[in-house]
């Protein structure tokens, strides 16, 4: 950020992070990356789906395959990325495929998915991990709620901006959708937001899943001072 950005808004906190796209795939390098930075929140995401001999995102797969069949593929592997890869705290955009969604089949169901999305949700949940609400496709409330149905505590929010311009777009909507359902700004408002106070304790902080996957213990990020690092 320019120093001029900086003068006008001095007590601007920046959190210093990183999403890693499909790290179940790629843990050896990930955690040499991890090693050499320090990272106060580490997302995980699913850009890409197997595919033949390699990979593909989901805007060509509904060209080549039944697009019901890539949503359900597509949420399918969130479990195994929960259980193949402990060094992610945040799973963002769980719903990346409906960016896609080819327009002339109509809008995206939402309801036509709920099994699926639910499964992928509980998976999350008992990994304890962290569901982001992404606004850059509008809010879906219903999702919201399947996550606290399937034991989801905690909730963070991301734009997905790629612009300065477009940082934080949508937030005064998500925020008032997480609060409909019960979730409440930490301390900070760029902490996480929880259920209840108790929650807080529950979901551990990157420093703990970092250093523990790569046997140092708290080598990476700041343990944030609010969560206390107790591994479910
Ligand atoms: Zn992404």
């Amino acid at each position: 950020m320019a120093a001029t950005e900086r003068e006008k808004f001095p007590t601007l906190r920046i959190v210093a992070g990183m999403e890693m796209g499909e790290p179940h795939w790629h843990r050896e390098v990930l955690t040499g990356l991890l090693a050499r930075g320090t990272f106060e929140r580490l997302l995980g995401s699913l850009h890409c789906l197997r595919y033949g001999d390699g990979f593909s995102e989901p805007g060509y797969l509904f060209t080549q395959r039944p697009p019901a069949a890539v949503v359900c593929d597509y949420l399918a592997e969130v479990p195994r990325l929960v259980a193949e890869c402990d060094f992610f705290e945040v799973l963002a955009h769980i719903e990346y495929p409906v960016r896609y969604w080819p327009q002339d089949l109509g809008p995206f169901q939402w309801a036509a998915f709920e099994e699926e999305f639910r499964h992928a949700l509980r998976a999350l949940a008992d990994g304890g991990r962290v569901l982001e609400i992404n606004t850059k496709v509008g809010l879906f409330p219903d999702l919201v709620q399947w996550w606290r149905d399937e034991g989801g505590r905690a909730i963070s929010f991301g734009s997905d901006a790629h612009a300065p311009s477009r940082l934080a777009d949508g937030f005064r909507e998500a925020t008032a959708m997480a609060e409909a359902h019960g979730f409440r700004a930490g301390r900070d408002p760029w902490e996480f937001w929880f259920r209840c106070r108790r929650d807080m304790q529950r979901v551990p902080s990157p420093a703990r899943r970092v250093g523990d996957a790569v046997g140092r213990r708290g080598a990476y990020g700041r343990s944030r001072q609010s969560i206390t690092c107790i591994k479910r």
